[in-house]
């Protein structure tokens, strides 16, 4: 079980840093991809709009990435009403001082309380209780494994302490999950930041134009101690040997030793990047393009996968609502 906020159209950080691997694990699990669209709205309540439109963008981009609906279950949150109901109740065995400890919370406010003074007003009780809503996500789902880098393991530990306290309450009635620890790497900007980001500017998104890579690859720093065609440079310090890395060119050793000995020049390295980026982003901007052409397919896709989503949330709202006695009738009102 995992999420993705739709707030934007995907970009190559987002690839390598989550996708990839959660296409590999549907071949194991039994795996569910949540549209987190009710999260994307705590930070983007007056943006409704942007957050509609990439719900559809980043469900083609994970389908066109090789998310399988055949294998796994795409859903978007907001059509799962159990998870809203979860969230109310999960809200009641968290404490205020346990939210405000939570990493990314914290960090949040931070740089909330920056921006806007000290006073923390800016902060909504929506974005203080995101891990709860997580929580709820989750084990809506009975999420056993949920894949998370290094960086993540505070939610599911959040989790794990809501499932805990439930069920010692209420009785055996929630899946504990555990974190499926991957590398998880963050990929760098062309740009040599740390991070890939829409909001730096750097990224390379599945959906860019052949002249959007090429103009952002041509671009991209290199070692900046080269001045001359032939000055033998560090391809360590590259970020066009870097990208040349993350796509597996063949011709990699060639890259490396040619960049050592002053045998290439950037603009040649550079424009041998581009094919190898245009080689690697061309069946996944085919199958786009596929999918922008049947947009009744990706809503059959989202209705399919909602539905079959919202049975097994049923499912548990149902052993929830028994074990907290709140199953006044066996009617359906
Ligand atoms: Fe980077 Fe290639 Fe230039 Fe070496 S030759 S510094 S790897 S762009």
């Amino acid at each position: 079980m995992t999420g993705i906020r739709p707030t934007g159209k995907l970009h190559l950080g987002h690839y390598f840093g989550a996708v990839c691997n959660w296409v590999k694990l549907q071949e194991d699990y039994q795996s569910f991809f949540e549209i987190a669209d009710v999260q994307a709205l705590t930070d983007n309540f007056n943006d409704p709009e942007k957050v509609r439109t990439n719900v559809r963008e980043v469900t083609i981009d994970l389908l066109s990435l090789g998310i399988d609906p055949k294998k796994s279950t795409i859903f978007v949150q907001s059509t799962i009403p159990e998870i809203a109901e979860l969230t109310v109740y999960y809200s009641n065995l968290v404490t205020m001082a346990r939210l405000y400890r939570n990493p990314t919370v914290k960090t949040e406010i931070k740089q909330k309380k920056a921006l806007f003074g000290n006073t923390g007003e800016s902060v909504t009780y929506g974005f203080v209780g995101y891990p709860v809503s997580q929580a709820a996500d989750i084990t809506a789902f009975e999420g056993a494994c949920v894949p998370v880098g290094e960086d993540q393991l505070p939610l599911i530990e959040q989790t794990r302490e809501i499932v805990h306290k439930f069920n010692s309450i209420y009785g055996e009635t929630l899946t504990t999950p555990e974190p499926l620890l991957s590398s998880n790497p963050r990929i760098k900007g062309l740009d040599g930041n740390e991070k890939m980001g829409k909001s730096l500017g750097n990224a390379i998104y599945l959906s860019d134009s052949k002249e959007e890579i090429e103009r952002k690859i041509m671009g991209a720093v290199t070692d900046t101690s080269k001045i001359r065609k032939d000055d033998p440079a560090n391809p360590e310090v590259c970020m066009v040997y870097y990208y040349h890395k993350l796509l597996d060119n063949p011709n990699l050793e060639t890259v490396c030793s040619e960049c050592k000995n002053g045998a290439r020049g950037c603009v040649a390295c550079k424009k041998e990047l581009i094919k190898v980026m245009t080689n690697f982003l061309d069946p996944i901007k085919e199958k786009r393009h596929y999918y922008e052409l049947h947009p009744d397919e990706v809503d059959q896709i989202l209705i399919k996968g909602s539905k079959y989503a919202r049975t097994i949330a049923k499912n548990t709202m149902r052993k929830v609502r028994e074990n907290m006695q709140i199953d006044y009738f066996k009617e359906e009102i």
